[in-house]
């Protein structure tokens, strides 16, 4: 099943025959912005007025014929798997990763899509897997290169070794994520991380980058990327859910070299590491699919939120208390100034229990899953948000949590389990299932007349 996306057209460049279609989306996505204060907000539109043309190597006169990837090239409207080594050894293990490039039929840019660079955190290594199969555009519609503009790699588990092993990090206990851009006699994650950088990532014009909670706790499905960047904030708008993070990265993350490297960059978080969260699947992909049609790399057009959080600041929810955590709010509650989120109780001094109320009203976008606290423990992640409530509590739940865009359509997958048989009762009679129709008159005498003359569709 295709996740729900909205009014994307699957021939968004032929209007022949179609039904004239509307010019503009019913209404604009209201802001609720109020968390960037004044002076970032200046520096943000400062960076989005330095408009840039589009580059002409875009053009379709002047684009090149072919895709040149790891030394390989890749013809247009040509899909490609190609196995990358992390290390550049001759003996023991180079931990070959599969890249699939698919090079769309006419020019456009580059976009990088990238999974578990944390090993353990797998929503992005579901997403790209699905991505690359049978049903990118929907029931039994891979991506047709064919249709394509520009060029998309995807790159499912990028840290292979922590992905075997379960874990975050690379074989030496370094975070990847940290590494960028990496250097090529430093230590073992040093070394990927510049082999990746030089390799991979380098070209690309825009990158995502999908990741999941650390252990112990859970994200409600959020965008991060520096808002005063401006392809940046291109593709974190165009991913179409409602809560952005306005923020540059931490030292050595690959967004934040990324940026700094002129590549547009965005991080997708969204559930947590070790699950497979079949809604930040959908989220992820249902992102993925808007900002690839508003890169016009795929035909049709994105769906947008109604609102959008913008975010420049956020406030650490703490135990003051040790023992055993019960979150009452899961991540993605709406909750009021004072009210009690999580209660902590010692095994050890039943009937004493302890409430952690919220310091003011605003989004938890993520919670603590670990039951096991001390004093100082975080246990939840909010914005504070002190305009536009009306607007966000229309998109509750009945739980008081945030129905994020993409999360309410069809999942895209489903279990058999989940599928309800109902049964119709009768018997084949006045003639079998199979039985035949008869022909048109003056239709050519063909088989399959019936599913060929749109009048029977
Ligand atoms: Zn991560």
């Amino acid at each position: 099943m295709v996740p729900d996306v909205g009014s994307g057209s699957k021939d968004g460049d032929s209007t022949e025959g179609a039904a004239p279609r509307p010019k503009r989306r019913r209404s604009q996505p209201l802001k609720v912005a109020n968390q960037i204060p004044q002076s970032r907000r200046k520096e943000i539109e400062k960076a989005l007025e330095d408009a840039q043309g589009t580059p002409k190597r875009w053009s379709r006169k002047d684009g090149p014929k072919y895709h040149r990837f790891l030394r390989k090239r890749i013809g247009q409207g040509k899909v490609r798997q190609i196995e990358f080594d992390l290390l550049d050894v001759d003996i023991g293990e180079s931990w070959p990763i599969p890249i699939t490039v698919v090079h769309g039929a006419r020019p456009g840019p580059v976009v990088t899509l990238l999974g578990a660079l944390h090993g353990n955190e797998l929503v992005g290594p579901l997403a790209l897997t699905y991505l690359c199969g049978p049903n990118f555009l929907g029931e039994d519609k891979a991506i047709d290169p064919a249709a394509m503009a520009g060029t998309l790699r995807i790159v499912p588990v990028v840290n292979l070794p922590g992905y075997r092993r379960q874990s975050r990090y690379m074989t030496d206990g370094r975070d990847l994520n940290r590494s960028f851009p990496g250097k090529p006699e430093s230590n073992t994650t040093s070394r990927v991380a510049h082999r990746l950088w030089n390799e991979v990532i380098s070209g690309s014009d825009h990158l995502i980058d999908l990741h999941t909670a650390a252990v112990g706790r859970t994200n409600m499905p959020q965008i991060r990327a520096n808002l005063a960047d401006r392809a940046s904030n291109r593709i974190a708008r165009a991913f179409g859910i409602e809560t952005i993070l306005d923020n540059v990265g931490p030292k050595g993350s690959l967004r934040k070299t990324a940026n700094e490297a002129g590549i547009g960059s965005i991080t997708y978080e969204g559930g947590g590491s070790n699950e497979a969260d079949p809604e930040s699947v959908q989220v992820a992909i249902y992102g993925i699919l808007n900002v690839l049609r508003s890169l016009k790399v795929l035909p049709g057009y994105p769906s947008r939120p109604r609102f959008r959080i913008l975010a420049s600041g956020s406030v650490w929810i703490r135990s003051d208390q040790g023992g055993l955590l019960d979150v009452l709010t899961p991540a993605g509650s709406f909750v009021e100034d004072g009210e009690t989120v999580a209660t902590v109780t010692d095994p050890e001094r039943p009937g004493d229990s302890y409430d952690i109320l919220s310091p003011t009203r605003g989004l938890l976008i993520s919670t603590a899953t670990h039951p096991f606290v001390n004093a100082g423990t975080p246990i939840g992640h909010l914005l504070p948000v002190t305009r536009g409530v009306r607007t966000l509590r229309k998109r509750l739940d009945p739980e008081g949590c945030l129905v994020t865009s993409g999360s309410d359509g069809e999942p895209p997958w489903r279990e058999d389990d989940d599928v309800e048989d109902i049964s119709v009762a009768g018997e084949w009679s006045g003639g079998s299932p199979d039985a035949e129709w008869g022909r048109n008159e003056g239709d050519p005498a063909d088989d399959e007349a019936g599913e060929a003359d749109p009048n029977w569709a």
